[in-house]
């Protein structure tokens, strides 16, 4: 099969059908062999009746419906996990990316030997209210990752099969594909401009505080990248810097107690000195960072059979 498409979809109904007939034109016109997978994130209008029509009448089209809403990146997780084609491309429900772009991203996977192709919506068609902090929210990213993107979070993506089935994308890490491709070890990123249309049907199902997320979970996976095989090398050295103070502060404290003592010299208590409070703050810090440091070790330990690397050959007998 050459393409998989996969619509993460929430309460899209009215949508669907266009987009359905839409996505096959441009499938029939090319003559490519794939499926349409539509994963119903919950919706609670009737998306999922359309979804069976619409599969009534071409059996390329298939559906996953969850039992209740879980967000985009459940979506996305779903749909790559059954994806069969070739190139897998994304993209959202709602008429706002154009099916029109298909050929274009194959070509750019299957000839051009990228691993990943990202959307840039150049133009967009959507309130300022959103494509300012989106920029702010592009610039940081690019710097955090490394990826020159302009346009991380486009729903219209194309991927090589191998990339979608190692990644895991979870929570609300749909923001940031190109990073988790790019930790797996798959570092041909592109990015292709792609016509953007306003919302046709109904409404966003995201709100302001999407940015706050954003930034939380680049901080998230920066430290995965960085720490998530080896938390100890992080936790330790930060630990093993604030005990080295916080004995040095012991050693200050002590060697004037006694040097004043053994010279009958009016010496405070200890607890007088500022150094008695830094050397217990820092020993009690290093402990907690190095008890996190071994915890961290032992999740990472538990979650090594999990595909934490990504194996690209292998010879068996
Ligand atoms: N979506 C989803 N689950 C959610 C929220 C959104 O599957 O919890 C889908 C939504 O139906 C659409 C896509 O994700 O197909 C993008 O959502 P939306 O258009 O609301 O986002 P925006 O274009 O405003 O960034
Ligand atoms: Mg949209």
């Amino acid at each position: 099969m050459n393409i998989s498409v996969i619509v993460p979809l929430y309460n899209e109904a009215e949508s669907l059908p266009e987009l359905a007939a839409w996505i096959t034109r441009v499938m029939t016109e090319n003559k490519f062999t794939y499926e349409v997978i539509f994963v119903d994130d919950g919706s609670t209008d009737n998306s999922w009746q359309v979804i069976e029509s619409l599969r009534a009448e071409n059996p390329c089209m298939k559906g996953v419906k969850f039992r209740r809403n879980y967000g985009k990146s459940p979506a996305l997780h779903t749909g790559f996990r059954r994806a069969q084609g070739d190139v897998v491309i994304t993209m959202d429900a709602d008429l706002q990316d154009s099916p029109d772009e298909i050929p274009e991203l194959y070509r750019m996977i299957t000839v051009e030997g990228y691993d990943l192709v990202s959307g840039w919506k150049k133009k967009r068609y959507d309130p300022l209210s959103k494509t300012i902090p989106t920029k702010l929210f592009n610039a940081t990213a690019r710097r955090v990752t490394g990826i020159k993107l302009h346009d991380f979070n486009c729903g219209l993506k194309a991927y090589r099969r191998d990339v979608v089935k190692n990644i895991e994308v979870y929570g609300d890490m749909h923001r940031y594909i190109p990073y988790l491709a790019k930790n797996a070890g798959f570092s041909r990123i592109g990015e292709k401009v792609v016509q953007h249309r306003a919302r046709k049907y109904g409404k966003t199902k995201f709100g302001l505080d999407r940015f706050v997320n954003g930034y939380l979970d680049l901080m998230t996976l920066w430290f995965f990248s960085k720490f998530a095989v080896k938390p100890m090398h992080l936790f330790g050295l930060l630990g093993s810097v604030m005990f080295i103070l916080g004995l040095l502060s012991v050693i200050t404290v002590g060697a004037y107690k006694l040097y004043a003592l053994s010279h009958h010299i009016a010496y405070r208590l200890v607890t007088d000195s500022p150094y008695f409070f830094i050397a217990l703050t820092m020993m009690i810090l290093g402990t907690l960072l190095f008890l996190g440091g071994f915890l961290g070790e032992l999740v990472s330990r538990n979650a090594q059979g999990r595909n934490t690397y990504n194996i690209e050959k292998e010879i068996t007998d």
